[in-house]
């Protein structure tokens, strides 16, 4: 059991007591059987009249319980002997449980149950019951039990103090009950108690512990940045010759937003310690030169570089556009996917063994395959907000010196600055919050799907004019081979309608090589019009497309919206995006997409995205589980975050504090040692 218990990072009394209930149910009222419901969660109390073996798909225990009202089964897949035969003597039971309807009418699986004798009362319900979360092998009365226990323990030495002075939460969460009080009401509520108030994580005992916790992550995240400076990393002049010979070739000037940050990562480079850092720039603002010339100031130094891209199509562009930059710099460049023949691949990989090739590009895979540098110094992420500490480790490991790569990342969704404090608190951050000069504001309009014919129309007068498009078809279901139909289907339609206009399709079915074919046909002004699923949502280049559809709007979100629409007003010419809906709209589906209507701004759109999702659908952590706090929640806590940086910053001066801080709530699972 010790070892189960450890596994959830409960390894003393005071962790025990913090593994708080995941909700409490009220358990007070006995109900009549005939009034329950399909999902109700109910007691009820009867006797057992059949308990028979059932030899169905699965073989259960099926028994019929009678009250005075009507009859209901439970159902047993999991049973011993002795509670069969238990249960085939007829007993008044008292249970508990979630009511389903099936074949067979109403039923409970696995109730809890308790036996009723008529010489001994059952104990009144005299509180909420909690429910706590659990793993495989330890059922809730378990959980009652051993906290009831170590609560019991506790209360002749109650656990240190709350670790925060009452002053040092905010107004609202100020009070003077003790951590030993709340967590014991937090245990055992009263019967009485605003169940819905505590079920929403709301009481203000649970709040105090929420903010707690909140400084405990960021203090932790504070530690990590101080540990990993103090890896060495690759030292890196800030010498860059081939920087100046490519700004000759750009054909642009750099903005003032892009020579910044990149004063901000050659400060970083010259630093003994390894560059983590984050830039956020909205669609459009340059970031891939940003990465060519930190790229180059490695390069210029000996050192290789790797840039990693989140899709094929994307790593195949920067391939291409970093060629272009490179190839007159006499820097060797390579593409790896998993398209690859093997030949092709095993060349790829001896090229950057030996380290012929500079600067490899590819998805992922590259630093989590068989890929070996002969002397990497720095890892670029393309559109990602975050990368774990798993994949910081492979990093290092890139290199058979110990020595940290530095690692730039980039994305285009802007993170609210207090969530970025809390949650990047190991990441520095840069901006770039500047367009290059002569970009249009996109016009987006936002029209019926009926209104395609005339949308059809506008596309023909637009080639004619030597304008290319992109049409995007958005996905049904997530699936890769529906979406491909329906891209297949609207290209049909469209070759139909415009007659003397080159299409091309674009998906995720197809082989990657027939993917880049149509890419570079587009790039080239050969397609006019580009049917695509959102394979082409992020990073896409094609300055002179300067309109897109996309079909069913409705059903994306905004970051994604902004992303897509992000394809286009990337040259000088003006650029329209018709965004069209299927009706009937949600109310979400229709605020979104005047949201998008109304703003061309990502950080104004990211901010609006944060209302309607929340920030951990925003940031991807609810997926993705970068993020395992025991109570605090991002979306509903995001009031505290303000707060939670102030108050961090002031304990991260007392070591001790800090310590039992990190030790309370993130203790056994951040594992240090690791990066
Ligand atoms: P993103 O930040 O979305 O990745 P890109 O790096 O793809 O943006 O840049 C978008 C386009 O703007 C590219 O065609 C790029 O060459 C061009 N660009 C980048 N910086 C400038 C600049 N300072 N002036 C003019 N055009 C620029
Ligand atoms: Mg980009």
């Amino acid at each position: 059991m010790a070892e189960k218990l450890a596994k959830l990072g409960i390894t003393s009394l005071e962790s025990l007591v913090l593994h708080l209930p995941a909700r409490y149910e009220n358990r007070g009222v006995v109900i009549p059987v005939a009034s329950l419901r399909n999902g109700d969660r109910a007691v009820i109390e009867g006797t057992i009249t059949q308990a028979n073996i059932q030899f169905g798909k699965r073989r259960s225990l099926v028994c019929t319980l009678k009250d005075d009202s009507g009859t209901v089964s439970l159902r047993f897949f999991y049973f011993s002997s002795a509670q069969q035969k238990q249960l085939q003597n007829k007993p008044k039971l008292r249970c508990f449980g979630e009511v389903s309807l099936g074949k067979q009418g109403l039923s409970i699986i696995h109730p809890e149950y308790q036996l009723v004798s008529p010489n001994k009362a059952l104990a009144q319900q005299s509180q909420l019951t909690a429910i706590y979360p659990s793993t495989e092998g330890i059922q809730q009365v378990r959980w009652r039990n051993y906290i009831q226990q170590a609560l019991k323990l506790l209360s002749k030495s109650p656990p240190r103090q709350t670790l925060l002075n009452n002053h040092e939460y905010p107004v609202q969460l100020q009070c003077k009950k003790s951590l030993y009080e709340s967590l014991s009401f937090l245990h055992n509520p009263p019967l009485d108690s605003d169940i819905r108030q505590l079920n929403n994580g709301a009481h203000l005992y649970q709040r105090r512990l929420c903010f707690e916790e909140l400084i405990a992550f960021r203090l932790s995240y504070q530690r990590l940045k101080a540990q990993s400076q103090e890896i060495a990393a690759p030292l890196i002049g800030s010498d860059n010759p081939l920087q100046r010979k490519l700004e000759k070739n750009l054909g642009f000037h750099l903005t003032n937003a892009q020579q910044r940050v990149i004063a901000e990562v050659k400060s970083d480079l010259a630093k003994p310690s390894a560059m983590l850092r984050l830039i956020q720039g909205d669609v459009g603002s340059g970031k891939t030169v940003v990465a060519a010339i930190t790229a180059l100031q490695c390069i210029s130094q000996q050192f290789q570089v790797a840039l990693m891209a989140p899709t094929e199509i994307l790593a195949e562009q920067h391939f291409q556009t970093l060629s272009h930059w490179f190839k007159p710099l006499g820097v060797n460049v390579q593409l790896m996917v998993s398209a690859l023949s093997a030949p092709d691949k095993r060349s790829t990989n001896e090229a950057v063994a030996h380290g012929k090739c500079s600067l490899l590009i590819g998805t992922h895979a590259i630093i989590q395959d068989s890929v070996t540098f002969h002397n990497i110094g720095l890892v670029i992420i393309d559109e990602q907000h975050r990368f774990g500490v798993e994949q910081r480790k492979a990093l290092v490991d890139k290199r058979n010196d110990g020595l940290l790569v530095h690692q730039l990342v980039m994305t285009a969704t802007p993170i609210p600055r207090t969530l970025a404090m809390t949650f990047y608190a190991d990441l520095d951050y840069s901006v770039i919050d500047e367009l290059p000069a002569g970009r249009k504001p996109i016009n987006t309009i936002v029209l019926n799907n009926d209104k395609r014919d005339s949308v059809i129309q506008r596309i023909n007068a637009a080639c004619q004019e030597g304008r290319q498009v992109y049409w995007v078809c958005t996905l049904v279901e997530d699936s890769e081979l529906l979406s491909a139909q329906a891209a297949e289907t609207t290209y049909q339609l469209l070759k139909e309608q415009l007659l003397n206009v080159s299409l091309g399709i674009v998906h995720g079915r197809m082989k990657t090589k027939e993917k880049q074919a149509i890419m570079s046909a587009f790039k080239a002004g050969e397609i006019l019009v580009l049917v695509a699923t959102t394979v082409i949502e992020v990073g896409v280049d094609v300055p002179n497309a300067s309109l897109m559809v996309i079909e069913n709007a409705e059903r994306l979100g905004l970051a994604q919206l902004h992303q897509l629409r992000g394809r286009v007003g990337r040259g000088t010419i003006e650029s329209h995006c018709v965004l069209m809906y299927q009706t009937p709209l949600s109310n979400n589906g229709r605020r979104r997409l005047e949201v998008m209507r109304s703003s061309n701004d990502g950080f104004y759109i990211a901010e609006e995205d944060l209302r309607i999702r929340g920030p951990g659908e925003v940031l991807g952590t609810r997926q993705s589980g970068a993020v395992s706090m025991r109570l605090a929640d991002l979306e509903r806590d995001a009031d505290l975050l303000e707060q939670v940086v102030s108050t961090s910053n002031e304990i991260s001066k007392q070591a001790d504090r800090s310590d039992a801080l990190i030790q309370r709530w993130c203790g056994d699972r951040t594992n240090y040692s690791k990066i």
